[in-house]
């Protein structure tokens, strides 16, 4: 793109500009290699000082467990106190097309249309199973918007929340009431990264099994290793229900006073520093791994050598260890 477009671009976009926004979005999420050098121009147009920062809330959970009820309850209350809402939606069990972006909206129907909302899914492409790198650059840009909270939801598979838990400040883990005694649908692995757990639908006919949850988590999680970035040394739990608006609140003050206690206590920005440190180191092993697909030489190289391993002329390693 033009110096003086992109210049255009990166003015309309802080200013609050939502086309904009969309169109910086498309670029950061393009594969193109001009796409690749448009994202870097456009980053570079924000000062290094002066670029703003959001509050970044990841909430992860299985399909079904409430997340977008949670969420528009959540970013309706927000929104109406006039901070800015955005919502980043990153689904990697399914394909999404433009068609979701409706669907997004009608899951959040109160959210969608308010001056400040931005509801935004996210393609996963082709990085199985987890989030695309992209996701990280747009959250930078929805910052750059002025938005003063960023939701990023996922859907709960294994790797995804890894990711999603490197670029959110704040990990929010929400479970649906379970009639068995095991943890349901969750991996334990993602204990790990949760800050807060939520058990939704705590309300009606599905009162105590939400309790018996709450109790069965909370157990779970004192089993785990003590984290000294929560002052509990344990991820909270929290009974809510999204549908009723019991709760939310609550879980609103608990993200809160996690955000100040962590700023207040050094742990903040190391974990900010330890993200960006997660997805430079991404983001030069995807460079590396794309220049070497791209040049010819080596590419040919690669093609030799794979014919010589499947032929059964070369171990796959030593093979490897030569290239
Ligand atoms: P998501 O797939 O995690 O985004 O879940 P949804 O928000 O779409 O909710 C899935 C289903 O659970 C819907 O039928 C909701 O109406 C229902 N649901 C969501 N929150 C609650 C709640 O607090 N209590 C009850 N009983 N049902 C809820």
């Amino acid at each position: 793109m033009e110096p003086n477009k992109l210049e255009a671009l990166a003015e309309g976009l802080w200013s609050g500009d939502r086309r904009d926004l969309s169109r910086a979005v498309t670029i950061v999420e393009g594969t193109r290699q001009e796409d690749r050098e448009d994202t870097a121009a456009l980053f570079g147009r924000f000062g290094i000082r002066t670029r703003r920062e959001a509050l970044r809330i990841g909430i992860s959970g299985a399909p079904g467990v409430g997340k977008s009820t949670f969420i528009n309850r959540l970013g309706t209350t927000l929104a109406d106190e006039g901070i800015k809402v955005a919502v980043l939606a990153v689904d990697p069990t399914s394909e999404r097309t433009r068609g979701s972006i409706l669907g997004d909206k009608t899951r959040m129907a109160d959210l969608v249309g308010r001056k400040n909302v931005y509801i935004r899914p996210t393609p996963t492409g082709l990085s199985l199973g987890g989030v695309p790198e992209s996701a990280k650059d747009t959250v930078f840009l929805l910052e750059q918007a002025g938005f003063d909270i960023i939701i990023v939801e996922t859907t709960g598979v294994g790797q995804s929340e890894i990711s999603v838990a490197n670029l959110t400040d704040i990990f929010v883990l929400l479970i649906a009431p379970a009639g068995g005694d095991e943890l349901q649908g969750v991996k334990r692995g993602i204990l790990e990264f949760a800050d807060i757990v939520v058990i939704n639908k705590f309300d009606g006919d599905l009162k105590e099994a939400a309790s018996r949850t709450a109790a069965e988590y909370e157990s779970s999680m004192n089993l785990q290793p003590k984290r000294k970035e929560i002052p509990s040394a344990h991820p909270k739990t929290l009974l809510i229900s999204a549908i009723l608006d019991i709760g939310v609140d609550d879980a609103w003050r608990e993200i809160s006073d996690l955000v100040d206690w962590r700023k207040a206590h050094g742990y903040w920005v190391a974990k900010r520093q330890s993200q960006e440190r997660y997805w430079f180191r991404r983001g030069i092993r995807s460079a590396l791994a794309e220049m070497l697909e791209r040049n010819p030489t080596i590419s040919a190289m690669i093609g030799e050598m794979e014919d010589r391993v499947l032929n059964g002329v070369i171990d796959r390693h030593c093979a490897v260890d030569e290239l």
